[in-house]
């Protein structure tokens, strides 16, 4: 078969969810799965619902098309604010946004007004990560503007931390965001249906029990698909780290230097790369790249093997210490994290294969056959 691939073991994701969804719903908080980082793949937001969340959510509208087209019937959530030039193709296609702009807001209201239905909102609320949302102390004057446009329906707030900024869910703010939620309960006279305040980063919180009571909403992406939280990337417990497993193949093994020979320049990507001096090694080329994954973010699970550094189209290893036990055409396996699962997932390069009960599915892009 094929190389380079990664495979996918559903079970691992269902098990997963399985274990995040009943940590969450043991604290009041219901689980909406995060497809973003699997390019919104059928098999897995099925793995996902089987593991029992709610809803399916996604940051780009052609994921989504692409779970309903494949019939993964679920609640769609779009996780990324809208593109005011794509508002008619998102009430279309979504049955819930997060938002943070009232001109998206006024043009999804006239949309969905235009269909005689209405559109569900989550307004975002920026904490301090830096990222999507409307500052603390702008929400009310902002949710009062948003109540005028009547094809949208506020259906709770939401906010975002650990992803630009780095910032860690805490008691103090999740109280900040509780307070910021009650404020608006009572100045408009509104229930607020989802408190949506957890990713990843917040599953250390849920667990301790500092989680305020009122959070109810939890997004999770990496925790199901990865297994670990995002604060420290420790693995979370009774979860799989190794759902998704990237096999290259070996293309070249030779001895050389391990410093290039020769008067030097940038290499291909405008760098400088720094050499040390280790003698000859046994090198081994493979046939993945920067094309395919984030080098960074892929280890050999045979310990003893390094990765030197990848072009387009090639990653370098150092095999030395097994040097006599690699030969070309054999095939070497990475674990990944969540940088380089979006680029394997993102790339036509890598074949998907997944896994259901030890057995290969069938797939296509759109999903089991
Ligand atoms: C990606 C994303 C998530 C999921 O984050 P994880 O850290 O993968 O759990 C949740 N909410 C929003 C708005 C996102 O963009």
């Amino acid at each position: 078969m094929a190389t380079p691939y990664v495979t996918i073991d559903l079970d691992k994701i269902e098990h997963n969810a399985r274990t995040i969804v009943s940590l969450c719903s043991a604290h009041g908080i219901e689980v909406t799965g995060v497809t973003k980082g699997v390019c919104g793949h059928p098999e897995v937001a099925k793995a996902m619902q089987r593991g029992g969340v709610i809803s399916i959510g996604d940051s780009r509208r052609k994921n989504l098309r692409r779970l309903r087209a494949a019939g993964v019937a679920s609640p769609s959530m779009l996780l990324r604010v809208p593109a005011l030039s794509a508002i008619d193709d998102i009430v279309e296609g979504t049955d819930v946004s997060l938002n943070s702009e009232l001109s998206v807001l006024e043009r999804l209201s006239a949309a969905a007004q235009r269909r005689n239905r209405a559109h569900e909102v989550i307004v975002m609320v920026d904490l301090g990560d830096l990222r999507e949302g409307v500052w603390p102390n702008e929400l009310r004057s902002f949710i009062r503007e948003m109540l005028r446009f009547s094809g949208v329906r506020l259906a709770g707030i939401g906010t975002n931390l650990a992803c630009f900024g780095g910032v860690i869910p805490s008691e103090h703010n999740m109280n900040q965001f509780v307070g910021c939620a009650c404020d608006i309960e009572e100045a408009f006279d509104v229930q607020l249906k989802w408190i949506s305040a957890v990713n990843s980063s917040g599953l250390e919180l849920v667990a301790s029990g500092k989680m305020p009571g009122r959070v109810n909403h939890a997004r999770i992406g990496e925790a199901i698909l990865l297994g670990r939280e995002t604060v420290q990337r420790k693995p979370w417990p009774h979860t799989f780290q190794d759902a998704f497993v990237l096999h290259a193949e070996v293309l070249e093994v030779k001895k050389k230097p391990s410093v290039p020979v020769g008067e030097r320049s940038e290499d291909a990507f405008g760098e400088r790369p720094a050499f040390e001096e280790r003698g000859n090694m046994d090198r081994a080329l493979l046939n993945v790249g920067r094309e395919d994954i984030d080098i960074a973010g892929i280890r050999p699970f045979e310990p003893r093997f390094e990765v030197l550094g990848a072009s387009s189209g090639y990653l370098v290893m150092d095999v030395s210490p097994a040097a006599g036990s690699i030969r070309v055409g054999d095939e070497l396996s990475f674990s990944i994290n969540y940088g380089a699962l979006l680029a394997i997932m993102t790339s036509e390069y890598v074949e998907k294969r997944f896994l259901r009960s030890g057995v290969l599915l069938e797939t296509t892009s759109q999903g089991t056959e």
